[in-house]
């Protein structure tokens, strides 16, 4: 793994255009989808894609979407004033963020996410993750050092503003960086996936407090990466896994409400 060792992540710009212009593809559409009965409208706006993405991740993170609750094509359609062929763009995307599923014949919900698979991925991130330490501890550069420096400033940032979506994924990109970091893909692969199947449960459960906590320990870790101290970063990287799982496992579930009252405002 070492020998491969490149530093894509040193050149941020270049990683923020790939993950847009990933952003901007028109999904293919979903094969088992079997909600389209209607004439496909001959229209593309991705910007209207993004609005429904934005607007359904702020529902659920501010518990105005629960768990299960249904997402009607037609309802938000006329809601955002949009065609059918937009919604399913924007829920083909929230799929693949693992905030929706599309179930054949059924139509959209909102993720259940479940607190055994939370438990498991977490078991799986302290395996993967302290070996990931150990790998890139001793031959990590100061240009490394850097960006994750800057990366944990924008955390905090992100923190301190109250942003939710965007200190979730930081919090989470921390992780991913320090794969890209190793330079190998498949890691780096397996680090998104492992993340993303988090991301519903951390949007909805963690507080802001935790999240400050979170930002706290990755500064902590960082500390210990730069001293070059490969048992105190794996220790402190254990139970900063160990301290998110708890907070987002233990939370109490809140009712529910349908989707008009989600979007009604
Ligand atoms: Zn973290």
């Amino acid at each position: 793994m070492s020998a491969a060792r490149k530093t894509p992540s040193t050149n941020p710009p270049a990683r923020k255009a790939k993950a847009q212009s990933q952003r901007s593809q028109v999904p293919a559409p979903a094969p088992d989808r079997q909600i389209d009965q209607e004439p496909v409208a001959n229209e593309s706006a991705p910007s209207s894609t993004e609005v429904i993405v934005a607007a359904v991740t702020r529902a659920i993170v501010e518990h105005r979407l629960l768990p299960g609750a249904k997402l009607g094509e037609q309802k938000l359609g006329d809601r955002f004033g949009v065609s059918r062929t937009i919604v399913r763009q924007a829920m083909f995307r929230l799929s693949e963020l693992k905030l929706i599923k599309l179930e054949p014949a059924r139509g959209a919900f909102v993720a259940a996410p479940s607190i055994q698979e939370a438990r498991e991925v977490f078991a799986v991130r302290k395996m993967v993750e302290s070996q990931m330490l150990r790998s890139l501890i001793p031959q990590i550069k100061q240009a490394d050092i850097r960006v994750l420096k800057a990366h944990i400033k924008a955390e905090r940032d992100a923190v301190t503003r109250i942003d939710v979506a965007s200190r979730t994924k930081l919090l989470f990109d921390f992780h991913v960086r320090l794969a890209e970091l190793l330079g190998n893909q498949v890691l780096v692969s397996l680090m998104q996936e492992l993340v993303s199947r988090c991301s519903l449960i951390t949007l909805m459960y963690q507080s802001s407090d935790d999240a400050e906590t979170s930002n706290a320990e990755h500064v902590d870790i960082l500390k210990a990466i730069e001293a070059r101290d490969v048992e105190s970063a794996v220790a402190l990287m254990d139970q900063h896994l160990s301290s998110v799982e708890q907070q987002l496992t233990e939370r109490p579930r809140a009712p529910g409400l349908n989707l008009d009252d989600a979007f009604a405002n």
